[in-house]
């Protein structure tokens, strides 16, 4: 789970998520790019929705191909300490791929690991960097691997920072060197160069994504996830913080909803790293 049903319950407030007319992609602020595929890594079955979701939407409808992979079988994802844990990943699978056919996501991929147990090994990695020569995305999305001391504590389940962790070590240096896991090579898995990584920004944040109206496929995705509503009276105000977020990105962004990242371009000789007045950017590798 992205946020405890708890922590929602607090937060939430009882103000409704107002109508908005559908708007042209066009009348949206640009992406930097057009990313042909895209690989979302996320731990839970419901991250992606939560963390960005309205980006996946709108990724979907301009022409992105999209791909999932989770982690873990989500088997920590409920109160009932007597429900088995194989019917309750069963269920939360299902949600999974509910709320992305939603989007129009390509494919759901599971790992299947237990949830509650990652950390960033090697073997996890391995697994990352396989599924990124699979695919061969320009763009993935995933966990902040540092935990924010200033956003509720939700945002860093140890099993987000593990995956964030992986999955940008998978990124650099593993899955672009084919020195790196030969065997996936042997297997016909070449190397692969992510270009761009969008993490949640937390207290980093410094790129926005204008989702327009795609904010509302974002609460609707989230609602597929029936199993984390199961004692709500109003899942719909459980989830209000989550426009409310949108909007205050919206507003730092200049658009009415957005959500935040820090995006991490991979090229070194291009990304947007602190450069002192009078000084050159360091090109370090
Ligand atoms: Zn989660």
């Amino acid at each position: 789970m992205y946020f405890s049903r708890t922590h929602s319950a607090e937060i939430a407030r009882s103000d409704t998520i107002a109508p908005t007319p559908m708007n042209p992609a066009s009348s949206l602020l640009p992406l930097p790019d057009f990313y042909e595929r895209v690989l979302v890594i996320t731990a839970h079955p419901d991250d992606a929705e939560y963390a960005f979701g309205g980006t996946i939407g709108r990724l979907c409808a301009e022409g992105s191909e999209v791909h999932y992979l989770v982690c873990t079988d989500g088997s920590q994802g409920g109160e009932d300490p007597h429900e088995a844990s194989a019917a309750l990943t069963a269920i939360r699978y299902a949600e999974q791929r509910t709320a992305a056919e939603l989007f129009g996501v390509d494919s759901v991929t599971f790992l299947g690991l237990p949830d509650g147990t990652l950390t960033p090994t090697l073997a996890l990695r391995r697994s990352l960097v396989e599924a990124i020569r699979r695919v061969r995305p320009r763009l993935v999305l995933t966990h902040q691997p540092l935990r924010s001391l200033e956003y509720p504590i939700g945002a860093s389940h140890p099993d987000h920072l593990a995956v964030g962790e992986a999955a940008l070590g998978a990124v650099y240096p593993d899955a672009r060197n084919p020195r790196a896991f030969p065997e996936l090579l042997a297997a016909g898995l070449g190397p692969h160069r992510v270009t761009e990584v969008w993490v949640p920004g937390h207290e980093h944040t410094d790129f926005f994504v204008d989702v327009g109206p795609y904010h509302e496929r974002k609460i609707a995705a989230l609602m597929c996830h029936a199993s984390q509503f199961r004692t709500s009276v109003d899942p719909r105000a459980d989830v209000a913080w989550v426009v409310e977020r949108m909007r205050g990105f919206g507003d730092r962004a200049g658009c009415g909803y957005a959500e935040g990242f820090k995006r991490i371009v991979t090229d070194t000789a291009t990304a947007p790293g602190p450069v002192r007045a009078g000084h050159e950017r360091s090109g370090a590798s």
